[in-house]
This record gives structure tokens, C-alpha cells and sequence, in this order.
């Protein structure tokens, strides 16, 4: 295989992979001096995070952009028309280990389109897994797609070279998977799902007793659902995002704005917006559920189907809820603390050790960190001083927004002007 044809297929099958946000994705800058194969200048190296918390440089590249499927959202789907190309499993193989001894890399992520069939698919990327492993002794991370439909045996071999394995939803709702990629299945994205959660529990099990049973996809795994290309409310979205990190115990979920890349009636148009800011509020709200003690439920409901886009999704909840308010910090429960708006949870830590030797106040909490600019509306502390409580939600909403340096505010501005 020459050089050029290895160095074409690269580009070809790290842009295509650069649609997939399951693992977090920004480029490299490094580039090759010494004309040697692996230039990594926009070759799809993206930064994922490991079992540990480490931040990781990966290769991230399709095995393949061939595919059987014709999902209309994606740009791999067999009616696009676009170029083609398919790595063979040492050539993935040789060009982890080129740019990993580089030092570009400490890791692989590998995608597929889905060629012939699910498990002729899987079985190539473990293939990869598996030589990077016991042939070379590779102990980088690898983060290996899990093909929807491929067998249990597949995936369990998959688990033990991988440290991350991920399915990806791709659409929130069953109907919207059923209008845009017919012949695709929901049980086929959960049955692998279903085969790593019980994977993971029984090795961690079988570690406890026996310490040489090998780690099965230690980092866990991950989905990512595709906002804004079927219709679907932020309540469907997060509701699926909550089923799936309890039923299956994901790490996490990722959201990815919906790009416009085709003329077709059941999709956004091309030239629409990226919902960039929708897929923001996503994250905090996923963000509140994980690591802030919210339910669901009380971001999302019935009544409220969408997030707010000119107000963090903590500080609409308050909004709505301001009954909960003031929280007196000196009195309140970790719980309580951490749904003042501009509380984060190390500041939430910070008071309830800080107020074991001293009551706070204003001054205290501005030294730790505090965005007094908004939590002083929410809050009351050992101060005589204290912000208006007389006024409503909306008044409040207006005063906080025309004081925001939020990115957000100036995209927003001719929105915020009504309110004002
Ligand atoms: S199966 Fe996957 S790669 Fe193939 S068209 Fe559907 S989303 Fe794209």
C-alpha cells in the first residue's frame, strides 16, 4: 500500500469520523518534520478522557465509511454520494503504532460504517483491538465502537481489549429512529448495551475474588443521541439520556447538534442553524442530573418541554420554583446549596466547611468564589445587606440578563432586548 493511498484514506475516513462527538473531539495542531508517514495536522486526532480522569490524545478514524445503512442523518449513509474508502485491520493496526511512537497519539478511537453485516464489522475493530494488544503490546487507550446487531460473543471479546466501548442511540425517539433510518431497530442499540452493563458488573465481581480475571471496557461506556434532526422535544431528549445512564449505567451521553448535510424533506434544511446553544443547555442540564442531585423531572416536564436557551438551565429551575428561595447557606443541606444558581459544587464543599468555624458572609463567600453577581438573589447569609426579594420571576430574569457576560448573551442579544 503506498503512501499516498494510506495518507488519502486517512483524510477520507477521519473527516467522516469526525461527525461521531462520543468522545470529545478538538484538533491537533502537531504536524510531521521529518516527511514520515503520520502528519498529524487535521487528521482527526480528538481528546478523550480515561478510567483515571486523564485527558487523552486518540486517532479517531472510521475502519470504514462503506455502509449497508442509509440513515438519512448521516453522511456516511449509502445514497451519498461521496467518496469511499476502507482501512484493512494492520493498517489501523500500523498507524496507531506510527503516530502513537510519534508521541501524537496515546490512543486509537475506532468507528465504522457498517460493511456486509454487523459482526463482519465488529469483528474487524476487535480484530484491531486484539493485535494492537497482543502484538504490540499496546497499552494506549482504545476506545472501539460497538456496532448495533453484532453478537454477544463479539462484544464481550470487544470489552476485553477496549477500554471504552459505546452504541450510539442516535436519535432520541423511536419514531423519529423510524422516520429517518427505517431499517434500523432500537433492541439492536440496547441488546449490546444490555451484554457490556452485565459484562462490567460480573468481571468487577469476579476481580474481587479473583485477582488476575482480566478488566472488561474499564472505562465503561458511552452513547451519543444526534439534537435537532427529528422534531424532538429537550424533554424527550434528557428523559432517554436519564433512562439509559440508570438502565445501563453509561458513562456518559453526548449531544450532537444536528449538521444539515442533505436535501431531504424529513430533515432540517441545509442552511440551518447548528443548534450549537440548544446543545449547550443539554449539557448543563445532563450536568445537574449527574453531579447536582437534580431529577429529571423537575428540568423537564409536562409543562416545561423545552429549556430555556437565554437562562442556564439552574437558574430557569429557580425561576420557576422560587418558593425554594432565599436558601439561608449557613442553615441549608449540600442538597439545598447546590440549587442556588451561581453555586457551584466546589463552592457548595467550600461553605459547608468554611461554616463549621464561623458564620458566613457576603465577604466570605465572594472570597471563595461565589457568582454573587446571580446567587445573591437566591441566597441569605450572616450580612444585613441583602438583594430586593420583593421582585417577580420575570423582573429578576430581566435584571440578571442585562448584567450577564454570559458568551451566550451577545448571540442572544436581540432576543434579550424584549425582555428588557
Ligand atoms: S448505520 Fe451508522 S454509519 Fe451506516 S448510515 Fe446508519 S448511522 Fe451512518
Amino acid at each position: 500500500m503506498s503512501f499516498e493511498r494510506t495518507q488519502e484514506k486517512l483524510k477520507i475516513l477521519a473527516d467522516a469520523a469526525k461527525y461521531d462527538v462520543s468522545c470529545a473531539s478538538s484538533g491537533s495542531k502537531r504536524s510531521n518534520t521529518s516527511k514520515g508517514l503520520g502528519d498529524a495536522t487535521g487528521m482527526g486526532i480528538c481528546h478523550s478522557y480515561t478510567e483515571d480522569g486523564r485527558c487523552v490524545s486518540l486517532l479517531k478514524i472510521l475502519l470504514t465509511n462503506y455502509c449497508i445503512f442509509d440513515c438519512a442523518y448521516c453522511v456516511t449513509r449509502k445514497s451519498n454520494d461521496i467518496k469511499r474508502a476502507a482501512f484493512q485491520v494492520q493498517e489501523v493496526v500500523d498507524l496507531t503504532i506510527n503516530f502513537y511512537r510519534r508521541n501524537y497519539i496515546e490512543g486509537l478511537f475506532l468507528s465504522s460504517g457498517i460493511f456486509k453485516s454487523a459482526d463482519y464489522t465488529m469483528e474487524r475493530l476487535v480484530a484491531v483491538a486484539k493485535k494492537l494488544r497482543l502484538e504490540e503490546n499496546f497499552n494506549g487507550y482504545i476506545h472501539l465502537k460497538s456496532i448495533p446487531g453484532a453478537s454477544d460473543e463479539l462484544m464481550k471479546e470487544a470489552g476485553l481489549y477496549a477500554d471504552r466501548l459505546s452504541v450510539n442511540i442516535e436519535i432520541p425517539t423511536k419514531e423519529g429512529l423510524k422516520l429517518l433510518a427505517p431499517e434500523k431497530n432500537r433492541e439492536d442499540f440496547i441488546k449490546p448495551m444490555v451484554k457490556v452493563k452485565n459484562e462490567i458488573i460480573q468481571h468487577k465481581s469476579e476481580r474481587k475474588i479473583i485477582k488476575s480475571t482480566p478488566k472488561f471496557a474499564p472505562a465503561g461506556q458511552s452513547t451519543q443521541m444526534i439534537i435537532g434532526a427529528s422534531g424532538e422535544s429537550d424533554q424527550q431528549i434528557m428523559w432517554t439520556s436519564n433512562y439509559f445512564y440508570k438502565k445501563f449505567n453509561l458513562k456518559r451521553v453526548y449531544y450532537s447538534g444536528y449538521i444539515p448535510i442533505s436535501y431531504d424533506s424529513r430533515l432540517p434544511q441545509i442552511g440551518t442553524d447548528v443548534p450549537m446553544l440548544r446543545e449547550n443547555r443539554l449539557y448543563q442540564t445532563d450536568w445537574l442530573m449527574r453531579f447536582y442531585g437534580f431529577e429529571v423531572h423537575e428540568i423537564l416536564n409536562s409543562e416545561h418541554q423545552n429549556l430555556d436557551l437565554d437562562v442556564d438551565p439552574k437558574l430557569g429551575w429557580a425561576l420557576r420554583n422560587m418558593e425554594h428561595f432565599p436558601i439561608d447557606v449557613n442553615k441549608a443541606d449540600k442538597f439545598m446549596l447546590a440549587r442556588i444558581p451561581g453555586l457551584g459544587m466546589k463552592s457548595v464543599y467550600k461553605i459547608l466547611q468554611a461554616r463549621q468555624f464561623r458564620k458566613l458572609n457576603w465577604e466570605h463567600l465572594k472570597r471563595m468564589g461565589v457568582a454573587l453577581n446571580r446567587a445573591k438573589y437566591f441566597l441569605v447569609c450572616d450580612s444585613r445587606d441583602f438583594e430586593r426579594r420583593d421582585l417577580t420571576s420575570p423582573q429578576l430574569k430581566s435584571i440578571i440578563l442585562q448584567n450577564s457576560t454570559s458568551k451566550y448573551h451577545k448571540v442572544l442579544s436581540p432576543q434579550l432586548n424584549l425582555f428588557g
